[in-house]
């Protein structure tokens, strides 16, 4: 009998070392909700200073002028800007 609680015991001990090896193992919900939170909606826009169009952050340029940091909708928006500053 005492075997068999040892057993039990040694199983235990490596599952539980199994489980911290593998912290999201087969139930990962809460790495899943978190990963496919960013793509969705409630994304950042952002306004171009140069024409005033607002835009999605991920499609914007981005730029850093005197220290700020611009987004613009164009290339051609971004070099308008900088020679303006
Ligand atoms: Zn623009």
């Amino acid at each position: 009998m005492i075997k068999l609680l040892l057993l039990a015991l040694l199983f235990f001990l490596g599952y539980s070392f199994f489980q911290a090896l593998f912290p999201s193992g087969p139930k990962g919900e809460k790495g899943e909700k978190h990963q496919s939170n960013r793509s969705k909606s409630g994304e950042q826009m952002v306004q171009d200073p140069q024409c005033g169009t607002y835009l999605p952050l991920s499609e914007a340029l981005s730029a850093n002028i005197q220290g700020q940091r611009h987004y613009f909708c164009s290339r051609k928006c971004r070099s308008q800007f900088k020679k303006k500053a």
